[in-house]
């Protein structure tokens, strides 16, 4: 076999979602010295992406930072609020979701799993049907993937918040944005949320190695009764020390450099101007879809994702396969399908340090390999994603003016 791109020129197209393609800005910035991360330099480095992640959230609550994936920050929400034998109302919307409760049951949790079929968001009637029924508030907390990144399917916050209101049920509310922070709307406190959980590595632009949450008071306050095991994770050091800038163990240092850098582009874009990139972004993506007479994984439309789309391979076809005709000839990963799902969806990651035309690069790359690869399609969903950020770019340039 030749080995088309040994030594590829131009920028290997990262299309998964998550880990994104870090900007040059910020590589640049976590190409810096090692500093003293107890010296007076780092505090102000420390209270600084600290005062900007509680921006992103949206939060004038605590947000605390770990060195560690996206999986260390579930597992401080969990250990951070909860007891043995607690009970946790879960949903089902798929691979992540799922990695979650297990992990609550790891922990001692109790875990009530709401089934779903992997192609929904969360119904919040279900959640206040299920609160309500709960007289006893046997249930301690609720938690919610926002963006199922297996499935490129949302759940609506703000809704789910509503249901647990009316429902007057006191437990906590947990979200995992691992996968929309920085790219989707977010609102930790108008949504009263408890913790939210968050990545590096998506969204936010960064290289993997950093997670957050962001906790509410009431969530603060359950931490001082939460009877779960835990050292490295424990809110308590890292809350006594975050205000001074430092941390109570050494911290990435140089991934901060990078979320400083990472931070202030965000801010300069407009976090509104960000969604709405990600919006346009989603939409051309679907237009391409349908163009090329594919299914999408989303069966509502109102839980579309901004971040990924997931499509559906027609029967008989290895979408294992077709993603490494992707790779082999243009140098492109997509996402793969998990667990379930896989070998039977692709999912094209349209997330992060991106613009128009590495979206129309992304799409171009997607049909050729479809071409290449003898998967049943029409042509033109390039096409037709390019009319839509063409139209949509001057229907904005219009409206500016
Ligand atoms: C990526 C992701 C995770 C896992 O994060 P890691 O950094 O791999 O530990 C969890 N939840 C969602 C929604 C994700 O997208």
């Amino acid at each position: 076999m030749i080995a088309l791109h040994s030594h590829p020129s131009g920028r290997h197209f990262l299309q998964i979602p998550g880990p994104t393609n870090v900007p040059d800005r910020v590589l640049r910035a976590i190409d810096n010295a090692t500093i003293d991360h107890r010296g007076p330099e780092f505090g102000v480095l420390g209270k600084s992406v600290l005062a900007g992640m509680k921006k992103v959230f949206k939060t004038e609550a605590d947000v605390v930072i770990y060195p560690s994936s996206g999986t260390g920050a579930w597992e401080a929400a969990l250990v951070n609020t909860l007891s043995p034998g607690d009970l946790v109302l879960m949903v089902e919307t798929g691979h992540f979701a799922t990695l979650w409760k297990k992990m609550a049951v790891k922990l001692g949790l109790r875990v009530e799993f709401l089934e779903g079929d992997w192609r929904h968001g969360i119904d919040a009637a279900q959640i206040h049907a299920r609160l309500t029924a709960d007289k006893a508030h046997e249930i301690k907390a609720v938690c919610a993937v926002h963006n199922e990144t297996a499935t490129g399917v949302t759940s609506n916050i703000a809704a789910l918040r509503q249901a647990m209101d009316d429902s007057g049920h006191p437990a906590l509310f947990m979200v995992d944005t691992i996968s929309s922070l920085g790219s989707m709307d977010y609102r930790h406190d108008e949504w009263g949320v408890d913790v939210t959980v968050a990545g590096s590595q998506k969204g936010l632009m960064l290289p993997p190695g950093l997670s957050f949450n962001a906790i509410s008071a009431k969530a603060l306050a359950a931490s001082g009764t939460a009877a779960l095991r835990r050292s490295y994770w424990d809110w308590k050091e890292m809350l006594a020390i975050n205000p001074s800038g430092y941390f109570p163990y050494t911290p990435a240092t140089n991934l901060l450099y990078g979320l400083h850098e990472a931070l202030e582009m965000l801010f300069a874009e407009g976090l509104d101007h960000v969604f709405a990139r990600h919006r346009r972004y989603g939409e051309a993506t679907r237009e391409a879809a349908r163009a090329w007479g594919l299914d999408i994984l989303c069966k509502n439309p109102d839980e579309y994702s901004s971040v990924l789309t997931a499509v559906v391979m027609p029967d008989g076809h290895s979408a294992d396969a077709f993603r490494k005709v992707v790779l082999r000839h243009f140098d492109m990963s997509l996402g793969q399908g998990l667990s379930k799902l896989s070998d039977k969806v692709f999912r094209i990651g349209h997330l992060g340090d991106m613009n128009d035309l590495t979206l129309c690069g992304t799409l171009a790359g997607v049909e050729m390999g479809l071409g290449i690869a003898g998967v049943p399609h029409r042509k033109g969903g390039a096409q037709a994603a390019m009319d839509h950020l063409a139209q949509s770019s001057m229907a904005a340039l219009a409206q500016a003016a």
